[in-house]
């Protein structure tokens, strides 16, 4: 059987007009789902914030989210999130 590879872009607006967002935006994005697929229904902080600030930069490889005070990547995951996770897992 063969499956074609999903084509995934995730475009951004920049003051020089559109473009694909860098890797660490897409690492981001894959993260904070991959967690909600282990069990981790809310949102709080870190990785698994509601809302993140994108962070452009010069080039796409530069780009990274903001949430709150964090900057990711490197994905980091709160504390109470870890709490969460272990309550499931461990
Ligand atoms: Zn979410």
């Amino acid at each position: 059987m063969l499956f074609a590879a999903p084509h995934v872009a995730v475009a951004i607006n920049t003051p020089s007009g559109q473009r694909n967002a860098g890797p660490g935006i897409l690492e981001v994005i894959v993260g904070h789902e991959l967690v909600h697929a282990l069990g981790h229904d809310k949102h709080n902080s870190h990785l698994m914030a509601q809302t993140m600030q994108k962070e452009m930069g010069d080039r796409a490889a530069q780009d990274r989210l903001r949430a709150g005070t964090i900057y990711l990547p490197p994905l980091s995951l709160s504390d109470e999130s870890v709490r969460t996770l272990q309550s499931i897992w461990a």
